[in-house]
């Protein structure tokens, strides 16, 4: 594709991602307050004021006003700046991740795989900012996931549009089976749709083995934060670390990259403990 040498590229990721952070932002503050993500553009939560563009740059703009508002001298909250840079981390790390070795000088080897990280990584913060607060997947997360991982797959270098296609039916369908089937054994409604959606997601971008992996270690992810919170629970009996309460949408976040990633790896390391592989 385009020749661009990777230091470059790093730097465009960069800034790119933090201004996904600064979108994330808007998103945080105003789908709970059931505010349009568009119209009005920025504005001061205070004075009401509109903020010129060059006040609202990713992290350089909270920089430069020192963390209070220049139309009332109001103080911003950090957590603008700590998102906008997390994800310019993040998104620095896709681009990393995709194309070790890493060459500076040459152009990025694999844009598909670029491309996924990216989606990935940068879906954590959404995914987990929504789950914990609204126990819901935003659709633009799960069902974006789906078009993204089609799109990809038509890039070389990444699964083929027939293994994205078959892996999203398979995933998600199979997520739905297993949580009907265990709705119906323990009597109680164990999976939300917005989890099926978010796995059909990952069964587009990484075939229907990436996003079971993707399942089982999410599960593993959950249990070792789930056992010892069920035993502080009990000692402190504080309702607010109810385990049931926790969402499983975060895990899943967060195991979908570390799975695209070293999944291989995983699985023959693990097939090789029975010489299944050797
Ligand atoms: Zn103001």
């Amino acid at each position: 594709m385009v020749e661009i040498p990777l230091w470059y590229a790093l730097l465009l990721f960069v800034i790119l991602g933090s201004c996904i952070g600064s979108f994330y932002n808007v998103v945080i503050y105003r789908m709970p307050r059931g505010l349009s993500l568009l119209k009005p553009p920025s504005f001061c939560p205070t004075c009401k004021k509109s903020i010129p563009l060059y006040h609202n740059l990713p992290v350089v703009g909270w920089l430069f006003l020192r963390g209070k508002s220049a139309c009332c001298k109001t103080p911003i909250s950090i957590q603008y700046p700590l998102v906008e840079s997390l994800c310019g981390v993040l998104a620095g790390l896709a681009l990393l991740m995709a194309n070790y070795p890493w060459n500076w000088t040459h152009s990025i080897v694999n844009w598909a795989d670029s491309l996924a990280l990216f989606w990935l990584l940068l879906a954590i913060v959404p995914i987990s900012a929504v789950d914990f607060q609204f126990h819901l997947i935003p659709d633009s997360m799960s069902i974006g996931g789906i078009v993204v991982g089609i799109l990809l797959s038509f890039i070389p270098g990444g699964i083929t549009p027939f293994a994205s296609f078959y892996g999203m039916i398979l995933a998600g369908g199979g997520l739905f089976l297993l949580g009907f089937v265990a709705s119906k054994v323990f009597k109680k409604e164990a999976m939300g749709f917005g989890d099926v959606k978010l796995m059909a997601g990952y069964g587009a971008l990484m075939g229907l083995m990436g996003a079971a992996e993707t399942l089982f270690f999410a599960a593993i992810l959950g249990l070792l934060v789930m056992v010892p919170l069920r035993f502080i629970r009990k000692k402190v009996d504080n309702p607010e670390f109810a385990p049931g309460e926790i969402p499983f949408g975060p895990f899943l976040a967060l195991a979908a990259p570390i799975v695209y990633q070293w999944g291989d790896l995983f699985l023959t390391t693990y097939l090789g403990f029975f010489g299944i592989v050797s």
